[in-house]
């Protein structure tokens, strides 16, 4: 058998592949499969060649004779027989039936479609040696017989079949049923008399029925659909109604005289309906004859024989030896209880959940560390298999065959396997306890849309009654035996063009696997070749910067690292002796190492290797002679040493001129007259290491900057020219920097005691103060006489002085000189000039309080202060942007001076005043962090101080009465499901397109106080009024205070928790209030917001990542989708679209790469496609980072409606829904009417017109070939 398609994450395909589920879930595709894929059948089929049926490639040529549906019918068989997936379509044949799409998918009834397609298939094969063939099979006849009471006369007539239409109504079995048919004499008596031709009169005659002669394979169709009269109504019988597996006609034969063997069938097939009499859906039970499909054992069969009641209890009093605190003993028993004897390794964490209740980093990691080390470390009790990604038990491995759902073998067998292994029994280890199936012919699947399942024999029995009940059954004559050769053959008789075909497609599909495979498994790793690398104070550097130092390789995660070591070995030829792999991290400081890859064995994947992996490729020993440390307390910390400039080199630039440049560009970062460098230094190193790598002496000083307890925006400490720095006590020389808590960045002052320069140092203490040096001390002034305007050409003309200054000159003396030296005093005179600084992109920061000194204001020497037009404000002064409305858009916020000690409600009249505004229904509110409208300044009379309005912020002056405070007033609306409590899962009589309809047309009716929803799912909601609520209040504070609604005494929801509070936006739900206890501050509740509450079925606690959607399946080939549903998808660990596409994929039971997804969007009526798997794995090297469709482009939120197409039965890749277009036109005509300067006219009843499909009688066309 070919391994399944399958990536470690997808593991929930069916495993049966020779039976294929119906490709359209419908009728015809069950059908198709039920009746006539019985081996035999087909096999008389394939027994018609070319020259009998013609070439379907010949199909268009006039005058061609191509037999087109007999072709069809076995190119189907064929490619269920042999291709190796879990579906073929029907597509072909049922165009070769001149069907179009919606004939094919269509409801009709299954019994009438038999007939139909038996007639066609009979008209295709006249003049064939197959024009029997239906006949042969599957005709049967009766004899029905009147015999005249008084003379004895026989009058007899012949009635033939291709199905038996048996009773339900009334009876309670198939055998019950044809005795009624065929062995009960109705009596003609009384009022009703006979007329016997011999006697010439009206008799008493018996009158009887008798199968006369039985075909190979009897098909019976149950005649559940009755019609009321009294009602007037079709009604279904649902009734209790068995059938046998085996049964004899023996006593229902008009000829009873031969062997036994003649008169007995076996069950083979049956098609259940379910749902009601006007629409429902079918599916298929078939059994394996010929063995072609894995069938596998259910789990319960597995498991001792118990009751799933007391399931619990045993499962504790069968485990006895179970350790709670031992994972040794639990993962073995976890992998023990697998039917596969092996568990995926990316499943193992969960199951032990299940069992445990909490995770391994919960409860074990702590003593034991990683799971996967864990395992290894235990390989005397695990192995690992399929490549390393799944665990078996050592002393109880598994057998290969169940292990379908692993990632492939590498091997490239594309051959369709002529002998499936036959993992069935060997999976029953326990099956002794039940009665053992028959050796043959007990393998029963059950075919339903698109999934394949194992079922027991036993469970055929109950679809006796109910909803969901047996419509046809498919019997054969036990006698048919199949040929040994058959079984287990699939190719058995099949002709070899088509073996041929069917070969091509599996080795598509093989390397479809395979590249989806390899995807799934590949590894991006990034190689760091030791020689490229030197170690400097314990760290890896890379020498200077050759691209070849560094190697970017993907490799597949299932080989080992031995593969990976051998690879690197033939990359790098020129490599000598041994070769470790140490995984690497780049850190500020350089590479650091951490574990040593040792055991060449395992995985990639076991050892622990993600993708983007750092690997360092060395000899394990040295790096340039000098010895690695690896480990994380060895993490190298990145220093800044700042050391001050004694270094003659820089004195002599410093006299060459070169000084200002000098000190200005080390000014950027570094304070003044100080050389700032940084360095790596491995954080196992203790500071005196530190200092001897530094090359000081002992006695040389080792500051830590002091951070001052309160700083300004540029921090006090560093204004002015002056900074503090701690001495390190003796005591921390034995001391290693992760000891001392240094991180990466933080600064270490080296100074020789000798050599201090105590104009620029001075020590008090364990202080040390720098003193910016005499040649540093000056500031630049820029003149700007326009704040805004053209820069280019303007920063050309601006003029520039340095001014001498000092950290204790006062600002105003600053740009006195700066005005004087510019000359500009003519200019500035009557004017308000002030000094602002610039910001690292540009921008102007609010004007220097030049009542202070330098150092008080936070400038720091060295810097350019830009002299532009406006008042500075005073020490009691605060300057503050502020925009009217909305967040500021750069360069449209306007400036204000006002007092630090004015109220809030001051600072608002003063800037509605600024710009020309008044009245009184606006307040204030700040920015928050990401420069959105933020909160309301409540207390409208603090002061801004009190409030803790910084200089320079920025306030949005927002329309509207402030809300009173802590109290919010939130809009209600109940979601009001328009959909019927019961839903069918079939196509009930409104099509979600006509429940949509329904929604547009309440929105048209613009009813004031209920909203329609077009989520795809009819809804309504209606407003029910307000609540007050304080912002302390917890979301299920506001769930109870809701209920206590008026409009919502009568709704009943048990508790909370059963209430789903949505937030709207624009009239759309676009989150779910989640955490209960949460406040609604915390959920960021402002007062105005909407919200909806939605009552459910059952509780509901979704978490920060998990999203709920609403996914509907495309109805194949046609442009509309099955009813949608709600989906909770758990982001949490994974947002990408493979995680989405999984999740579908395992809700659906398909394979993630059949799915086609896209996002809805309902303003647009269009649908966005998220990309295919392909996207994500092309080649090409540029992987993009995160892609989440949590975030952009995607979005993705609750409520979002995802399409999905099933590519397998689905070749409609286009989403958009008639619906859709009817949108996208009414926004085509609105946008025309914009143009145009009309108002848009209300769409009266644009989606009136309901088109309901009118039931046509079913026909097939058939070429005539007579
Ligand atoms: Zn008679």
């Amino acid at each position: 058998m070919l391994p399944q398609l399958s990536a470690p994450d997808a593991a929930v395909h069916p495993r049966v592949q020779r039976y294929d589920q119906p490709a359209l879930p419908s009728v015809q595709q069950v059908h198709i499969n039920a009746s006539f894929f019985s081996a035999v059948f087909a096999e008389e089929l394939f027994n018609l060649g070319p020259e009998e049926l013609g070439c379907l490639e010949d199909r268009d040529e006039p005058g061609a004779k191509v037999r087109v549906i007999p072709l069809e019918l076995q190119r189907l068989f064929s490619r269920l027989l042999l291709v190796d997936h879990q579906s073929a379509s029907t597509t072909d044949l049922t165009d070769s039936f001149g069907w179009n799409s919606s004939e094919g998918t269509n409801q009709h009834d299954v019994q009438e479609l038999n007939r139909i397609l038996f007639s066609a298939l009979e008209h295709s094969l006249v003049g064939t040696s197959g024009s029997t063939l239906i006949q042969r099979l599957y005709h049967g006849t009766i004899v029905n017989s009147i015999e005249c009471k008084e003379c004895g006369n026989v009058s007899q007539r012949k009635e033939d079949f291709l199905d038996l239409t048996v009773c339900v109504c009334g009876v309670s079995s198939l055998e019950e049923a044809l005795w009624n048919m065929f062995v009960e004499e109705e009596l003609f008596e009384g009022n009703n008399l006979y007329r016997c031709a011999q006697c010439s009169r009206l008799v008493t005659a018996a009158k009887s029925a008798k199968l006369k002669q039985l075909p190979p394979f009897m098909t019976m169709s149950l005649l559940r659909f009755s019609f009321d009269f009294a009602k007037c109504e079709r009604y279904k019988e649902t009734g209790r109604y068995s059938f046998p597996l085996t049964i004899n006609l023996r006593p229902f034969c008009e000829q009873t005289d031969a062997e036994d063997s003649d008169f007995t069938y076996d069950l083979f097939s049956v098609i259940i309906h379910k749902g009601g009499c006007y629409g429902g859906h079918y599916h298929v039970y078939i059994r394996d004859i010929d063995e072609l499909g894995l069938w596998e054992p259910l789990e319960e069969d597995c498991k001792p024989k118990t009751q799933k009641k007391i399931k619990e209890e045993v499962k504790e009093s069968s485990e006895p030896n179970l350790q709670e605190d031992d994972p040794l003993s639990i993962i073995t028993a976890i992998i023990a209880q697998e039917s596969s004897k092996s568990v995926l390794l990316d499943q193992l964490g969960q199951k032990l959940m299940d069992k445990t209740g909490s995770s391994w980093s919960k409860r074990f990691r702590k003593h034991h560390g990683p799971i996967g080390k864990f395992l290894q470390s235990h390989n005397d009790v695990f192995i690992l298999v399929s490549n390393g990604t799944r665990v078996a038990l050592k002393a109880n491995p598994p057998s290969p065959v169940t292990d379908a759902s692993a990632p492939s073998e590498q091997t490239t067998s594309s051959e369709p396997s002529a002998a499936p292994d036959r993992a069935a029994s060997d999976l029953q280890p326990e099956a002794n306890q039940k009665p053992q199936p028959k050796p043959e012919g007990s393998h029963w699947f059950d075919l339903n849309d698109s999934t394949v399942t194992s079922i027991r024999e036993s469970d055929i029995e109950k679809q006796f009654q109910g909803k969901e009940s047996a419509y046809m059954l498919f019997y054969r004559k036990t006698q048919l035996q199949r040929p040994s050769e058959a079984l287990n053959n699939p190719q058995y008789k099949v002709p070899s063009q088509l073996i041929q075909l069917a070969q091509d497609e599996n080795r598509r599909l093989q390397q479809m696997r395979e590249e989806f495979e390899a995807a799934n498994n590949t590894l991006e790793l990034h190689l760091h070749l030791a020689p490229f690398y030197k170690m400097v104070n314990g760290v890896l550097q890379p020498v200077g910067k050759d691209p070849a130092g560094s190697v970017n390789l993907s490799f597949d995660r299932r080989k080992t690292v031995g593969d990976l070591r051998i690879t690197i070995y033939q990359m790098q030829e020129l490599w000598e002796g041994d070769m470790a792999l140490s995984v690497a991290k780049s850190l500020p400081a350089g590479l650091h190492l951490y574990n040593t890859l040792t055991d060449d064995s395992v995985s990639l994947y076991s050892a622990g290797i993600h993708t983007n992996t750092d690997l360092f490729v060395w000899n394990g020993k040295e790096v340039c002679g000098a010895g690695v440390r690896t480990g994380a307390e060895w993490e190298p910390v990145l220093l800044t040493v700042v050391r001050p400039f004694i270094d003659e080199d820089v004195e002599q630039e410093a006299q060459n001129g070169a000084k200002s440049e000098k000190c200005s560009a080390g000014s950027e970062n570094v304070g003044p007259g100080l050389k700032r460098e940084a360095r790596g230094f491995a954080g196992g190193a203790t500071l005196g290491e530190v200092r001897e790598a530094l090359g000081e002496q002992r006695g040389s000083l080792l500051c830590q900057e002091h951070k001052r307890g309160e700083g300004g925006v540029l921090g006090a400490g560093e204004g002015g020219g002056a900074s503090g720095w701690r001495v390190f006590p003796p005591d921390d020389m034995q001391r290693t920097l992760k000891e001392l808590s240094l991180k990466d960045g933080d600064a270490l002052l080296v100074l020789e005691p000798d050599s201090f320069d105590s104009s620029v140092f001075t020590r008090d203490g364990d202080m040390v103060t720098v003193t910016t040096p005499s040649d540093c001390r000056w500031l630049q002034v820029e003149f700007r006489p326009q704040i805004k305007g053209g820069k280019e050409e303007q920063e050309e003309q601006r003029k520039k002085v340095k001014v001498p200054a000092t950290g204790n000159m006062l600002l105003c003396e600053v740009k006195q000189r700066a005005i004087e030296e510019l000359q500009l005093q003519e200019e500035t005179l009557g004017a308000a000039y002030c000094l602002r600084q610039v910001d690292c992109s540009g921008k102007l920061l609010p004007p220097v309080f030049e009542e202070l000194s330098v150092r008080d204001a936070g400038v720091r020497l060295m810097t350019t202060l830009t002299l532009c037009p406006g008042n500075a404000p005073k020490e009691s002064q605060l300057f503050l942007h502020f925009t009217v409305g909305s967040a500021p858009s750069t360069g449209m916020e306007m400036d204000i001076i006002v007092e630090k000690t004015c109220t809030v409600k001051e600072c608002l009249k003063a800037m509605l005043d600024a710009v020309g505004l008044d009245g009184t229904s606006w307040h204030l509110r700040r920015l928050d962090w990401c420069e959105e409208v933020g909160e309301p300044l409540m207390d409208e009379d603090a002061s801004l101080s009190e409030l803790k309005i910084g200089n320079g912020e920025t306030l949005v002056v927002t329309e509207g009465l402030l809300p009173p405070k802590g109290f919010l007033k939130l809009s209600v609306w109940l979601y009001v499901d328009l959909r019927p409590m019961e839903t069918d899962c079939s196509r009930s009589e409104t099509s979600p397109a006509e429940q949509q309809t329904q929604g547009a047309e309440a929105t048209d009716g613009s009813c004031a106080q209920s909203i329609s929803l077009c989520v795809g799912n009819a809804a309504e909601l209606r407003d029910v009024g307000k609540v007050e609520i304080s912002d302390d209040a917890t979301l299920e504070d506001l769930k109870t205070q809701v209920l206590t609604l008026p409009a919502l005494q009568d709704a009943c929801f048990p508790i909370t928790s059963f209430l789903r509070v949505w937030q709207m936006e624009g009239g759309r739900l676009t989150r779910i209030l989640r955490g209960q206890q949460l406040t609604l501050r915390k959920l960021k509740l402002t007062t105005g917001t909407d919200l909806c509450v939605q009552g459910l079925l059952k509780e509901e606690e979704l978490g920060p990542k998990q999203v709920l959607l609403n996914i509907k399946m495309g109805v194949p080939g046609e442009r509309s989708y099955y009813p949608a549903e709600e989906l909770v998808w758990d982001a949490s660990h994974d947002s990408s679209p493979r995680s989405l596409r999984t999740c579908l994929a395992a809700h659906y039971g398909l394979s993630p790469d059949s799915l086609l997804l896209a996002k809805h969007q309902p303003e647009k009526h269009a649908w966005e496609e998220i990309s295919n798997w392909t996207h994500q794995v092309s080649k090409k090297k540029k992987k993009k980072k995160a892609e989440s469709l949590l975030g952009p482009p995607f979005h993705l939120r609750d409520g979002d409606v995802i399409g999905i197409k099933n590519l397998l039965i689905d070749n409609n890749r286009d989403f958009v829904t008639a619906e859709d277009q009817q949108g996208q036109q009414r926004l085509r005509e609105q946008a025309e009417q914009r143009r145009k300067g009309e108002q848009p006219a209300a769409s009266n009843g644009a989606g009136k017109t309901k088109s309901r499909k009118l039931e046509v009688p079913l026909s097939i066309s058939v070429g005539v070939f007579r």
